[in-house]
């Protein structure tokens, strides 16, 4: 499964769109969406989501995504909400 950073608590839970089973959040605008999505390790490797984690603990906000980034995560995004996985995912509690 994948590996992903909450982005309310910077617990590590697995699966971007899934509840954090610390604080219970569970990404529900496109925002908190794409930050989730970002912060996973199909993206990023297991040190830099500890430093995410870790800024989110410090903070209480996940860390600005580049724009650059932000664009292309949020293009991706809008591809995974065209191909109607979310709600696939919504519907029987799974991840892609
Ligand atoms: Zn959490």
């Amino acid at each position: 499964m994948t590996k992903a950073v909450c982005f309310q608590c910077g617990h590590i839970k697995f699966g971007s769109f899934m509840p954090c089973d610390q604080c219970q959040a569970r990404p529900r605008t496109d925002d908190e969406m794409i930050v989730s999505l970002a912060m996973s390790d199909h993206y990023f490797a297991d040190p830099t989501l500890e430093q995410m984690s870790q800024y989110i603990q410090e903070h209480n906000k996940p860390p600005q995504l580049d724009p650059e980034s932000e664009k292309v995560f949020r293009r991706n995004f809008e591809e995974v909400k065209a191909s109607g996985a979310l709600d696939q995912l919504f519907e029987e509690g799974e991840e892609t």
